[in-house]
């Protein structure tokens, strides 16, 4: 737990967030500036900076958020029509907050990802 990351203080519940979901080793809550109508983020509870500073050891915990982000997206209605994963890593990925976090974008067409 860092004190001053906001996503390990939304994960021990001391920052407010609209959670979606939560257990001993994840959380999921809604993104605050939503660029879609479905716009979540999954965040291992334990602080890792960035998929750089991930190893063996987390291998369990983001597995579960890929498939607990499928499970969101068929709670939120759009599995079928369609959804995007997306881990921005360091300055050129576009990373903004330095704890691991796997958006969950869904409910309108997104753009063809072109690099
Ligand atoms: P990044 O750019 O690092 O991949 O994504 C960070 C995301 O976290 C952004 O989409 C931003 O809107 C969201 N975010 C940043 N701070 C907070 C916060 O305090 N609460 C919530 N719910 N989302 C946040
Ligand atoms: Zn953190």
């Amino acid at each position: 737990m860092e004190t001053n990351c906001i996503f390990c203080r939304i994960a021990a519940g001391e920052a407010s967030a609209a959670i979606v979901y939560h257990d001993d080793e994840l959380t999921a809550f809604w993104d605050r500036r939503p660029a879609a109508p479905v716009h979540i983020l999954l965040i291992p509870n334990k602080h890792i900076d960035t998929l750089n500073q991930a190893d063996a050891e987390d291998t369990h915990v983001l597995g579960r958020m890929i498939l607990k982000a499928k499970d969101i997206a068929k709670k939120e209605g759009v599995d079928e029509r369609g959804f995007r994963l997306v881990i921005n890593t360091g300055l050129e990925g576009g990373q903004s907050v330095n704890h691991v976090h796997l958006h969950l974008i869904a409910g309108k067409q997104l753009p063809i990802f072109h690099g």
